[in-house]
């Protein structure tokens, strides 16, 4: 069977007869895949022009609930997927990761929508003034780029690979071309396939390419983003590319680490960090037959503790069940492929230039279920190097597989300067139950990893471990790592938006940006906004309340009633090098006065709830005497979308009402005006008339 290439709205087959994929546990042939006779440029201009376009006139929240129909979608097929995925050599627990993983990316950037404006387009930071009248602003903006991003991936996670990049494109309004490593290409196929079939994404967000990229990046302009995952030399080599070059074609890069884990000083074989260190260790060297761009490459160890460390570290390894992913039992299956094997011994060679196998062979594997000759198996292996400063090998030389070298350290500095000759990794991890140690850890090695975890008592049960990327996380790391970031929540997105510094009036920037802008005009000649639907409200309106004369006597009564006897609330304090000069009204009171000014009637109206306060800040004191008042202006809508039944809601329990959050600028002063006495960002829940 011949692979196919989903280009230019159509499953296509490259010309010839393709590179052979094989079954990484019997060497079966499972499919062949060619890009040959491709027209790439056209591929890329699809991307552009029918894709780009769809996606961009959506806005955040439907792109994000796109996500979410395709992860519920994917899951619902996901056992099609599992079964390939055992002939990437990935037992269930690694098909977990890889698949269920994927699809988590694509359910936890579809609920990012809800940080994110119902707009095709997104703020960046706040308001910044640039005058003294207050009549010039800035305010950065985020806009989808109106081209595609090429995704470039490693073979170890066929789905995963794609779906974490894809779905923050997406989410960004910009679609995806997806160039998976050929070896595993078969598996991201038959997602693709599904996704297409779904109809969910709309045509040109999503095409794919198994095999060679061709001339790809030669076509690549500046509103493309390129981003590869995969090995150092290949990443150097493609970011070398002269057309991205000329052209400041983004790339991010994502490329091989030696990361590392550190036992702790403090750290001794009876105490539960001890146990942990060693299952991390043996976790993370057998997962995915420790085919992963985070896998511990190397192990730092208090020189007193290495042999105990690498008997415990060598039992561990013992117990683990290896052979035919399918079968339960096994804990550890096969590599991607033969020439995968092949590579990985070859970097092992280059490794025992100065270290010692302490655990495990190179030539022979017990199994079961599996035939040795036919599958892609190998032994897990521990080196030992006991001059880590001498020798450069283990800081340099990825074996991508389940290779592993444990170093001896003297004190927190050579810790530190040990996990730094990796010149750059994706994560670290540090076990130890003592404060300082990590501290000092994260402070000395911290600019040269891109994550780094504290594992202990505490949160090991929960922990998600030393290897997983997480969405919410930034994943890359600097130098040798790639010096790329992605994920991250919302700051992915901005990997695929262009940020652009828009000056103006106020009044012109809430007019651009449909959020209000301190000091643009507002529409007074209006009912009071609390009386408006959510519908109805216009960004701007405002409300100018009467005064109120704060005195004495309440600020005495808000002391009593809310407990809150601060000295400088207390008429009889000498006020002698205090802050202020007689007594001052509380801050929350001034909050409530203002409530109590702006807030309108007895009857019900479209407001549903007080939904709290964003910011709050008190500028000038307020002596008993003084007047106030308030200036609310809408500020911002945000849509809410209905869920049917809402058990989870702390209110009523039933049907969820037609309703969005409306946030409103509130702004508390006097007769002076200048400066305001207190600023504020309400947020309110608001019925919709429909
Ligand atoms: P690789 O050989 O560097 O290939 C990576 C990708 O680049 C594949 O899709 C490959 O396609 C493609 N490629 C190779 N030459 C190319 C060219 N001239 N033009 C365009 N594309 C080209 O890496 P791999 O063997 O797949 O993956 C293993 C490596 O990836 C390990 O070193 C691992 O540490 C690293 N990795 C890093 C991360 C991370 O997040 N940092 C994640 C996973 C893996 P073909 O398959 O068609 O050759």
């Amino acid at each position: 069977m011949k692979l196919g290439n989903y280009i230019t709205g159509n499953w296509m087959e490259g010309d010839g007869d393709g590179q052979p994929l094989y079954n990484a546990v019997n060497s079966e042939i499972i499919a062949t895949a060619t890009t040959k006779g491709l027209d790439f440029a056209s591929i890329l201009d699809y991307g552009r022009k029918k894709g780009n376009p769809a996606l961009r006139k959506m806005t955040f929240h439907e792109r994000g609930r796109m996500l979410k129909a395709l992860a519920l979608h994917l899951l619902k097929h996901k056992e099609k997927f599992y079964v390939l995925s055992y002939k990437t050599g990935a037992t269930r627990a690694d098909s977990w990761v890889d698949i269920e993983g994927g699809i988590g990316n694509l359910f936890s950037n579809a609920s990012l929508r809800r940080k994110l404006p119902d707009e095709i387009f997104a703020l960046d930071g706040d308001n910044i003034g640039l005058s003294k009248g207050g009549t010039f602003a800035a305010q950065h903006i985020l806009l989808p780029k109106e081209g595609v991003a090429v995704h470039i991936n490693a073979f170890n996670f066929p789905v995963w690979g794609m779906l974490e990049k894809i779905a923050v494109n997406l989410l960004a309004g910009v679609p995806a071309i997806v160039k998976p490593a050929t070896i595993t290409s078969y598996l991201t196929e038959a997602v693709v396939r599904e996704i297409i079939d779904s109809k969910i994404l709309p045509e040109g967000a999503l095409q794919l390419i198994c095999g060679n990229a061709g001339d790809i990046l030669d076509h690549v302009t500046s509103q493309d983003v390129v981003t590869f995952t995969g090995s150092a030399s290949t990443g150097l080599q493609l970011k070398a590319n002269q057309n991205i070059l000329q052209q400041n074609v983004p790339f991010n890069l994502e490329a091989d680490s030696l990361n590392c884990i550190v036992l702790g000083d403090d750290v001794t074989p009876s105490m539960p960090e001890w146990d942990i260190f060693i299952k991390e260790i043996q976790k993370e060297m057998t997962s995915k037959a420790g085919q992963k761009c985070t896998a511990i490459r190397r192990i730092f160890v208090p020189e007193n503790k290495m042999e105990d460390v690498w008997n415990a570290i060598g039992k561990s390894l013992s117990q683990t069940i290896i052979g035919n992913p399918q079968n339960e039992k096994v804990r550890m299956g096969a590599l991607a492929g033969k020439q995968q094997r092949e590579e990985v011994k070859g970097q092992i060679q280059k490794l025992l230039a100065s270290s010692q196998i302490i655990y495990g062979s190179m030539d022979s594997v017990e199994l079961i279920d599996a035939d040795a000759n036919k599958g892609a198996f190998i032994s897990p292996l521990l080196l030992m190097n006991e001059k880590p400063f001498i020798s450069e090998e283990p800081h340099n030389v990825e074996a991508f597989g389940p290779v592993s070298t444990i170093m001896p350290y003297k004190n927190m500095d050579e810790a530190i300067a040990l996990a730094k000759k990796g010149k750059g990794s994706l994560c670290s991890s540090v076990v130890t139950s003592n404060k300082q140690f990590a501290k000092n850890y994260i402070m000395g090695a911290g600019t040269f990893h891109g994550r780094i975890l504290v594992l202990n008592s505490e949160d090991a049960k929960e922990s998600t471990g030393h290897g997983s990327p997480l969405p919410m996380l930034i994943h890359g790391g600097p130098g040798r790592a790639g010096g790329g970031e992605e994920m991250g929540g919302l700051r992915g997105i901005k990997h695929y938006m262009q940020r652009v510094a828009v000056q103006g009036s106020p009044t012109m920037l809430t007019a651009i940006t449909n959020v209000y802008q301190p000091n643009g005009n507002g529409h007074t000649k209006t009912i009071h906004p609390f009386k408006k639907y959510f519908e109805e409200l216009e960004i701007g309106d405002q409300l100018i309340t009467k005064k109120r004369k704060i005195t004495a006597e309440d600020i005495d009564k808000f002391a009593d009633l809310s407990g809150d006897h601060f000295y400088a609330h207390i008429k009889k304090t000498d006020f002698t090098d205090t802050m202020f000069e007689q007594q001052v009204a509380h801050g929350y009171f001034i909050m409530s006065a203002a409530a109590g000014l702006f807030v309108d009637s007895f009857e019900k109206n479209p407001v549903l709830l007080n939904y709290g306060i964003d910011e709050l800040r008190f500028t000038k004191p307020v002596y008993a005497g003084q007047e106030i008042y308030v200036r609310l202006t809408c500020k911002e809508k945000i849509a809410q979308e209905l869920k049917e039944i809402n058990p989870d809601v702390p209110f009523k329990k039933g049907s969820d009402i037609p309703k969005g959050i409306v946030k409103w600028y509130v702004e508390i002063l006097d007769e002076s005006e200048e400066p305001v006495i207190g600023v504020a960002t309400i947020l309110t829940m608001v019925k919709r008339k429909n």
